[in-house]
């Protein structure tokens, strides 16, 4: 059974296509630049030998519609498939669906038609996620076409845990309330965790930590998200690269006064300007750890900042959850730095929760174990794979 997935962004499409018999992937690829002179294509495969293979295309690709014609010929070059209507299936990754979709959810015009209604709540993306279905459909009708919602994970949340203290009707009319994201994620490596660890996945209490440029964390109790740290949007909880996550909101309006600033400055500011990048002026994690090497203050501060944000929340998701299996780590930061991941766990013993510097000390390729032996909470570092984890959704659904 092959399964493609579609991640459509503004200017890119990112895709995976899996042999979902075997969950390998074999090919992946990215569009990139959509809309402009420079666009290019490119896949990365195995061939029949074994041997690492690249094809590239360079050419302008005005739109999505064209973007999947270019993959779809690279694709048939690579002779991994003949026509991307073969396939048995495309999930499409979609970051908002609100309310109305807690499940992968075959596409149909009414589906599209919901999907468009959700612009509101997700104004960068969804629109972008659905010039890649459009298109998608377009080029194959007959190939059953999945929506996977990034929101889709967090719909078992309580209402009292996605509730804001607001006036009611900001809810029942204009739909704020706590979404959160990066749920493909946090399903992935909770049910890997499970696998991992000899536990029924239904049964398993986790607090799962993705942290990449954007970043989140979430309580998982009986294998469902009970709580997560970003909000109505991406916006809230974690100290991410460039986005603020929690701060009084009286902020903006005092900012908005002193400053002068408007709605769309202010908006920029907390999403574009703050983070890692607002205190130290840089938001790649591996260049701040350098920074920090070398002395320089503002780095430093902004890991301490970092680091002190997830702890805060480790120790909040211990409270909710009571009984804690495992804290899990993924995302290029989550994977990779083993700073990030020692000072957050530092000191967390009285929550049954004790790292091994040793065995911490490496970068995950596969799932590692990073806890002492009598550590009461285990610590997993798992490298997340949103993509097999939405062929996956979609193999189930459409079988
Ligand atoms: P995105 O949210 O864009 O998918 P990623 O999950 O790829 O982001 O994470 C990007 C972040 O991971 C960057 O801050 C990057 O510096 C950091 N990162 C990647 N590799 C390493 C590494 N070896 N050590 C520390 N940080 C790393």
């Amino acid at each position: 059974m092959k399964i493609l997935v579609l991640n459509s962004g503004s200017s890119s499409i990112k895709f995976q296509l899996f042999n979902a018999n075997t969950n390998e992937s074999l090919v992946g690829g990215i569009i990139e630049q959509i809309g402009e002179r420079d666009s290019h294509a490119k896949i990365k495969f195995k061939d029949k030998e074994g041997k690492n293979c690249e094809l590239e295309k360079n050419t302008a690709i005005a739109n999505h519609k064209f973007g999947l014609e270019i993959m779809n010929a690279l694709l048939i070059e690579s002779k991994i498939i003949k026509d991307l209507c073969e396939l048995d299936g495309i999930g499409h990754r979609v970051v908002h669906g609100g309310e109305k979709f807690s499940e992968p959810t075959i596409i149909n015009e009414k589906v599209i038609e919901q999907i468009e209604k959700l612009i509101p709540l997700a104004p960068l993306h969804n629109p972008a996620n659905l010039d890649g279905i459009k298109s998608s459909i377009e080029h194959c009708p007959n190939v059953p076409q999945v929506a996977v919602f990034d929101t889709a994970f967090h719909s078992s949340i309580p209402k009292h845990a996605y509730m804001y203290a607001l006036p009611y009707d900001t809810y029942k009319k204009d739909g704020v309330r706590r979404y959160g994201f990066h749920g493909t994620s946090h399903h992935f490596i909770a049910k890997e965790a499970a696998k991992y660890l000899g536990i029924d996945a239904n049964k398993l209490n986790a607090i799962t930590l993705h942290l990449g440029n954007g970043a989140s964390m979430s309580a998982v109790k009986n294998g469902k998200s009970i709580d997560t740290s970003m909000g109505l949007t991406p916006l809230e909880g974690l100290i991410m690269g460039t986005r603020c996550g929690d701060i009084d909101p009286a902020i903006i309006f005092y900012l908005s006064r002193v400053e002068g600033l408007n709605i769309d400055e202010l908006d920029n500011m907390l999403n574009k300007q703050s983070g890692l990048k607002g205190i130290c002026g840089n938001n790649d994690m591996r260049e701040i750890g350098e920074m920090a090497k070398k002395g320089e203050q503002r780095a430093k501060l902004a890991l301490e900042m970092f680091n002190y944000r997830i702890k805060k929340y480790i120790g909040s998701y211990s409270a909710v959850l009571g009984r804690v299996d495992c804290l899990i780590f993924t995302g290029g930061i989550g994977e990779n730095d083993t700073e990030v991941r020692k000072e957050s766990c530092s000191n967390l013993e009285n929550l049954g929760i004790s790292l091994d510097i040793n065995k911490n000390n490496q970068r995950a390729k596969e799932i590692l174990e990073v806890n002492t032996k009598d550590s009461k909470v285990k610590v997993l570092v798992i490298p997340t794979n949103e993509e097999l984890e939405i062929a996956l959704q979609v193999k189930s659904l459409i079988s």
